[in-house]
């Protein structure tokens, strides 16, 4: 094993662009390895304006407003309610960039490759057809070293060439949800939300006949909710979000059949594309998770590879941003200032754990505000309204008690049913695992308690 830098980041994402650009313009040496772009399966994605603040820190504004993206000022959203609401960015009181009130749609190999070019530019050495396989973390995992540790090392290959190890003084997991060094016993999924995700690629020369046309589109819909993102003003694309438990058992069998039977089931979007051009389909999953240790005297995990909120959210890349930020600080610390490792870390490992607890609420917010407003537009039909919720995966929402402030009878019926259902598959299939099914459906009440506690 050659020990010759300090960092090796895994992944070239917006997580893994941003700390390697922030370690090497602080002067140490960093390389990074990662998988080619998959430029087929190419997401739209928004970026909220308030990104631009981080974007600036990390040294790449320019180059990002440069790259002409599509800007965008805000939302339109049926949420639990068939008027569509239109959510315009508001500049925020004191912010240096309070002029700027605009948002990107970023086709993300575009942003991934821009986001490198400036890392590289920072001077990390960059490899963009690294596959890393596992990384030998030798030391205990513990927060409380002091001192220069062993190096970890980093098993990778690149294409048509020997498997090789590198050694580093941290290995930082920037791999998103395949999570290299997470799923090395670090990583925690959420439970109940199992989320899958279809996106559409869609063409219409008319327009999409829309309030703004740069607006992020997004809908509830009795088996889920759907949203878009426009790449321009004739080309966007269109994603549902479902039950992941359920998806394969009822829905159809081909991948288009599929995506089309769930926009067929969407009000505003199915009409939106209704003259359309489909040009192509794919799923990913989109489901929630968090790790139970963040850091480590020779790792980090940051980004999606530490956690992954509700894509609803529209806040991923600026979460994987921060995260970089947050964790490019910590490894600086640690390198520089061995004796205040342990300190750096646990800064690191609390700011993770807050952002993923707040996101989590947030979701809460979002399935309650949706059960409200379809309960009150027709209070006769209670199981619709929490179908909603249900099937969109939002489960241990229903059984949180958050839910029951309009129809507490369905809503502790529902309670009851979800309850005895998740606990006797849980002992027929997993006898031994009954006890822990009943331990994590009760923590699942207190969705507060359950991945922000120590
Ligand atoms: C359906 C859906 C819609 C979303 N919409 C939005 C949105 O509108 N706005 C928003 O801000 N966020 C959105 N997100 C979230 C956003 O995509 C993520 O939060 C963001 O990509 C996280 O960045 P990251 O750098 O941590 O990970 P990633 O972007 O996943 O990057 C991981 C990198 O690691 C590489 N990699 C993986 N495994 C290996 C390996 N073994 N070896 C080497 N390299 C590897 C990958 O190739 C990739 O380059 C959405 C997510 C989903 C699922």
């Amino acid at each position: 094993m050659s020990a010759n830098v300090d960092i090796v980041v895994i992944g070239g994402g917006p997580a893994g662009s941003a700390i390697a650009c922030l370690l090497a313009q602080w002067g140490h040496s960093v390389r990074v390895l990662t998988r080619a772009a998959d430029r087929a399966r190419g997401a739209a994605e928004s970026l909220p304006p308030s990104t631009r603040k981080l974007l600036a820190k990390i040294g790449v504004l320019d180059a990002i407003d440069g790259a002409h993206f599509y800007r965008t000022t805000g939302n339109t959203v049926w949420w639990g309610q068939r008027e569509g609401h239109v959510e315009r960015f508001a500049a925020v009181a004191g912010d240096a960039l309070k002029a700027v009130n605009y948002g990107y749609q970023v086709l993300r190999p575009e942003l991934d490759r821009l986001l490198l070019t400036s890392a590289a530019a920072a001077g990390a050495e960059i490899s963009c057809d690294a596959h890393v396989h596992r990384v030998q973390l030798t030391e205990p995992d513990v927060l409380d070293g002091s001192g220069r540790g062993a190096d970890a090392g980093v098993e990778y290959h690149r294409e048509r060439q020997p498997a090789t190890t590198i050694g580093c003084r941290f290995a930082i997991d920037c791999s998103g949800r395949a999570g290299v060094i997470a799923r090395q016993g670090f990583r925690r999924h959420q439970p109940g939300y199992r989320t899958q995700a279809f996106i559409g690629v869609w063409q219409s020369a008319s327009g999409w006949n829309l309030p703004d046309e740069t607006h992020t589109l997004v809908e509830t819909y009795e088996d889920g909710w759907a949203w878009s993102v426009p790449l321009s003003a004739t080309l966007r694309q269109v994603g549902v979000a479902v039950d992941g438990g359920t998806t394969r058992i009822r829905r159809g069998p081909t991948l288009n059949g599929t995506y089309r039977a769930e926009i067929g089931k969407t009000r505003e979007l199915g009409a939106r594309v209704s003259g359309a051009t489909l040009d192509r389909v794919w799923a990913c999953d989109a489901s929630l998770f968090s790790a139970h240790q963040y850091a480590g005297s020779q790792f980090l995990l940051v980004g999606d590879a530490a956690s992954c909120i509700d894509p609803l959210s529209s806040f991923g890349v600026k979460k994987a941003l921060a995260s970089a930020w947050v964790g490019a600080v910590a490894v600086h610390t640690c390198l520089a200032h061995p004796d205040r490792q342990r300190i750096a870390l646990e800064f690191f490992t609390n700011w993770e754990r807050q952002v993923y607890c707040a996101n989590l609420r947030r979701s809460v917010e979002f399935a309650r505000e949706a059960y409200g407003r379809a309960y009150q537009a027709d209070p006769g039909n209670t199981e619709a309204a929490l179908g909603l919720v249900r099937r969109r995966a939002w489960l241990p929402l229903a059984s949180s008690g958050l839910l029951t402030r309009k129809a507490p009878a369905a809503a502790a019926a529902l309670r009851r049913r979800l309850r005895a259902r998740l606990v006797l598959i849980e002992a027929l299939l997993f006898p031994r695992s009954a006890r822990w099914a009943a331990a994590s459906y009760g923590a699942a009440r207190q969705p507060r308690s359950l991945p922000c506690r120590r």
